[in-house]
């Protein structure tokens, strides 16, 4: 009897699986995000006048660098604990940059607790664009000082964005994370993503560990110009191949997002942005950053980059519902153990070169799915892990089985060649890594 009760409880402390119910801090940060708050940004950042980058950085009302500045003041005021720097890069002519420009992204961080070295990006541009054209001969072409003089309210495009980056500094930091969030209201997209490129490069060369980039670009309107309205989805794209870092981060936005805020659809698009089209998000992707774009299924193209993506024009509502949505991921995943460690490295029998790949086999039998992982950092609060599979084809994750404690699971009879299996780490209070997924590495061919 005794035997049974200790077993009893060590089943319950390690066997059991955390309970899929909501965290509830992460609900009342959800629920903390404020429409009249998002509106009132939208307002201020439309009364600049412009935010274009070759614009004033002087002048103390109208130009970027009034922008600038309110942007870093105000997150300033939200908790000390922010750290807001103004981050400038100085670039050179080049491109579509006319001429030589000084770009100054606004970055608030708030430092996590147990695994600061690992950080949770949200961003959106601040900067906005009203194309002015002119007849050079038979072409029209922008004409840089007009577009530079005139006004460009960017409300949707990306004054939403960046009312969504403001008031999540605002109500996140009221709290304390175990990861490292940092809020960035990056410059210069509209002249080529340069602000979250020079970001992105620099992380790269620090080595920064990023768990996810959650980029907010035109979140501020749900009527297309069609007369299309869709107030109760968000596109997430997300660049291929099928189990990149990024996509993996998407279907982990989905799942929580929705979880979370049951009102939305994540629509993910298994794509890296819009035909023709791009966003901050890219530079970190292609560097091998998890990095997603939020953007309204409604887009109203007739005032995308003209002086009309103004606040009447916007639907403040509409932003802070895909607000709530990126509350939701943000703090579930800051909170959330790091991804299990899946990489191994083996000897190959016919050449003897060493190979990295994950840990996954087809066990003694030969016939089985043979899982192993290691977790990474000291976690306190570790339930355990969860083995998650779908068909190859199938979008997202299909089935799940709670392990525990432990380090390996054996699916027995089933092909490690016919589907998709990853891992995931989950804490004591529900809150989930995102998977580590199990794929193929290419063979070098010769
Ligand atoms: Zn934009």
């Amino acid at each position: 009897m005794r035997l049974y009760l200790s077993l009893l409880l060590v089943f319950s402390l390690h066997g059991q699986a955390p309970p899929k119910s909501l965290n509830p801090k992460v609900e009342k940060i959800v629920s903390s995000v404020s429409t009249e708050r998002i509106a009132a940004t939208l307002q201020r950042l439309e009364a600049f006048g412009t935010r274009n980058i070759f614009s004033s950085h002087e002048h103390p009302t109208r130009g970027v660098g009034a922008a600038y500045r309110w942007i870093a003041d105000s997150m300033k005021a939200y908790s000390p604990r922010l750290q807001v720097t103004l981050d400038e890069h100085q670039l050179k002519q080049s491109g579509r940059v006319f001429r030589d420009v000084k770009i100054v992204n606004v970055v608030a961080v708030l430092p996590g607790t147990t695994q600061k070295d690992r950080h949770v990006i949200i961003s959106g541009h601040y900067d906005s664009l009203h194309i002015v054209r002119k007849k050079v001969g038979e072409l029209e072409r922008m004409d840089q000082e007009a577009t530079v003089a005139a006004d460009a309210p960017g409300v949707s495009d990306d004054g939403s964005g960046t009312a969504a980056v403001m008031e999540l500094a605002r109500v996140m930091s009221q709290y304390e994370f175990e990861k490292t969030i940092v809020f960035v209201a990056f410059a210069g997209e509209e002249y080529g993503l340069l602000g979250a490129n020079e970001y992105a490069k620099r992380a790269k060369a620090e080595k920064t560990i990023i768990d996810a980039v959650l980029n907010n670009d035109i979140i501020g309107n749900d009527m297309a110009g069609n007369g299309r309205a869709a107030n109760s989805s968000v596109r997430l794209f997300s660049e291929d191949p099928i189990d990149s870092p990024s996509r993996t981060l998407a279907r982990y936005v989905k799942e929580v997002g929705e979880r979370y805020v049951p009102s939305m659809n994540v629509n993910a698009v298994f794509r890296a942005d819009r035909f023709g089209r791009g966003g901050d998000h890219t530079p970190f992707d292609r560097i091998g950053y998890p990095a997603v774009r939020f953007t309204t299924p409604s887009e109203f193209y007739a005032n995308q980059h003209t002086g009309s993506d103004t606040f009447a024009n916007a639907s403040p509502a509409y932003a802070a519902r895909v607000t709530q949505v990126n509350a939701a991921v943000a703090a579930a995943l800051a909170w959330a153990p790091p991804a299990p460690d899946i990489s191994t490295k083996t000897r190959s029998v016919t050449s003897n070169e060493e190979v990295e790949g994950p840990s996954l086999s087809r066990g003694k039998t030969g016939y089985d799915a043979f899982l192993k992982w290691k977790e990474v950092g000291d976690v306190t609060d570790l339930a355990g892990f969860s083995v998650v599979r779908r068909d190859s084809t199938a979008p997202f994750w299909e089935k799940e089985q709670w392990v525990g404690i432990g380090k390996e699971f054996r699916l027995v009879d089933v092909s490690i060649d016919d589907i998709v299996l990853g891992v995931k780490a989950v804490d004591k209070e529900g809150n989930e890594s995102p998977v580590s997924v199990y794929r193929i590495v290419p063979r070098k061919l010769p």
